[in-house]
């Protein structure tokens, strides 16, 4: 098992002083504050970026205002789907550069960026670019009474609603970020980006490759920082949206934000503790290899992944069994090395979170494998699987955002539901049976955004995405994102 080999377009990229992407060009930070940023697999520093400060957030919203009021206004809908189409083939062509990047500072398995971040980022683009010439008001007819022979008609506008500002996770950077440009650019908004100050290298290289396919100045704009900056982009007087993806609390604080900002819309998609539900006649092979690839894919920190398992009382000594023997086969290695198959944790920090859930599960559950920090440089754990200490365990309540399945056996349908509703969090889940009417009947009953049948975590950018309760506010993808990014201007004539 060896890393490959860095592209030379990488090693000079990360050598690069780091700040923002702002009026259509790269910019480093003003006063000299900035932020390491470590690789996972080593732990090593592999570059820095600058933090902003107030006067360059200033800058970077009123660039995106002025684009948003002329340049990008000027562009026509057939035009905004060229460029976007434009960025799209930019990014495909840069696969390799793009994907090393965010490998290099996120930990995510070099198959997984290529074959996953970087490529789905074309699709989802490409997607949203189809957009630009179909968003449509509508026409009605009015029901006042004409008194003199006067006719009335009324029609709404789709109007884009201003400046967004961004705010992205450290999990899929790219991707994240990729659907919150491609909403506003596609709507006729202009967007700032804030990546997380753990992953922020790989949107400043698409911003440069956004300019390269004809996104004008300003219309993009990337600003890098901690919370801090993402609170000052918040409490700005031109930004008319946030886009938010991160955690609950947090996403709780930046919905307040926004309201007192100037009543600021704000969509959030914010963390899940998912629930997949094995009934008694699930073909427990395909299920359990489809809990490895969903539930372990980039060592678990997926916001859509399943980390409560509730299996039929029947087959919950198999599946245990052959989920814990399928993760002891997973070869564990670098994130740059195409051969393994389980990578470090993104941070220093959640390695610290993710051992203190391991402390709780040693002391507390039944372990079925795992639960150990692995002993080697970076931010590794082995891939876990522990048996819940009944429907009150914690372990089955808090979403620990880690590689960390927890497993309950139940007995019958309306135990499941209760089960699987018992959460404050409501984002997605997933039923596995071969019994299609079964499946039928539970879905309408699960809380929960998405509900996926013999799989689970599979995002398209038809498909609406987006959770109830405590996970979120508004959807991405299909036609929904439309409704959060414009707003609704009504005409009525009289004649
Ligand atoms: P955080 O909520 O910690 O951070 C998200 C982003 O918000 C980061 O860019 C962060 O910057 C920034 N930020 C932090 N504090 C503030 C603030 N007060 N105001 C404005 N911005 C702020 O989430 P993580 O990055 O740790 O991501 C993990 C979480 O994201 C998990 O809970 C996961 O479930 C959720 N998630 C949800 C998804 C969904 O679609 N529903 C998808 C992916 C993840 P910085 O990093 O510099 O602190």
């Amino acid at each position: 098992m060896s890393d490959i080999q860095l592209l030379p377009a990488v090693v000079e990229f990360l050598a690069r002083p780091h700040g923002h992407f702002i009026e259509g060009h790269y910019q480093v930070g003003e006063t000299g504050a900035s932020i390491d940023i470590h690789d996972p697999s080593t732990g090593a520093v592999i570059s820095r970026v600058a933090e902003a400060c107030e006067a360059e957030v200033e800058r970077a919203v009123r660039s995106a205002r002025q684009a948003f009021k002329g340049a990008w206004a000027d562009v026509s809908p057939y035009q905004k789907d060229v460029v976007l189409n434009r960025l799209a083939d930019l990014i495909e062509a840069n696969t390799e550069e793009l994907a090393q990047l965010e490998t290099l500072c996120s930990g995510k398995s070099i198959n997984l960026s290529r074959g996953l971040e970087i490529a789905q980022s074309v699709v989802f683009l490409r997607y949203f670019a189809g957009w630009a010439s179909k968003i449509t008001g509508q026409t009605m007819t009015p029901s006042i009474p004409s008194f003199a022979g006067e006719c009335y008609t009324a029609f709404t506008l789709r109007e884009p609603v201003g400046v967004v500002a961004g705010i992205v996770p450290w999990n899929f950077s790219v991707m994240i970020g990729i659907w919150k440009i491609a909403s506003a650019l596609v709507t006729g908004c202009t967007i700032v980006v804030k990546p997380s100050e753990f992953t922020p290298l790989t949107l400043l290289r698409i911003a440069e490759l956004a300019t390269e396919a004809g996104v004008p100045a300003g219309a993009f704009n990337v600003v890098n920082g901690r919370g801090a900056v993402g609170q000052r982009l918040i409490a700005h007087p031109q930004v008319a949206k946030v886009a938010f993806t991160g955690s609950v609390p947090t996403g709780i604080d930046v919905g307040k934000a926004a309201m007192a900002a100037n009543l600021t819309r704000a969509t959030l998609e914010l963390g899940g503790k998912n629930a997949a539900a094995l009934l008694a006649d699930v073909d427990v092979d395909s299920a359990v290899a489809g809990i490895v690839q969903t539930a372990y894919v980039h060592q678990g920190q997926v916001c859509a992944s399943p980390e409560r398992l509730y299996v039929h009382r029947s087959k919950v000594d198999e599946v245990s069994a052959k989920l814990g023997a399928a993760l002891k086969q997973l070869k564990i290695g670098s994130a740059l090395d195409p051969q393994a198959q389980f990578g470090p944790l993104a941070n220093a920090a959640h390695l610290q979170k993710i051992l203190g859930f391991f402390d709780r599960a040693r002391a507390s559950n039944t372990v079925v494998c795992g639960a150990r920090a692995v002993e080697r440089p970076g931010y590794f754990v082995e891939p876990t699987v522990v048996l819940a200490n009944g429907a009150n365990d914690p372990l089955l309540h808090e979403e620990t955002f880690g590689p960390i399945v927890c497993v309950l056996p139940f007995d019958d349908e309306e135990q499941l539901l209760a089960l699987m509703n018992d959460s404050p969090y409501g984002l997605t889940a997933s039923v596995w049976t071969n019994d299609l009417s079964k499946a039928l009947r539970l879905i309408p009953r699960i809380e929960a955004g998405t509900v996926w049948v013999n799989m689970h975590t599979f995002l398209d950018p038809a498909v609406p995405f987006g959770g109830v309760k405590a996970s979120g506010v508004g959807r991405e993808f299909g036609s929904a994102f439309i409704e959060d990014y414009t707003e609704l201007k009504s005409v009525m004539i009289r004649y």
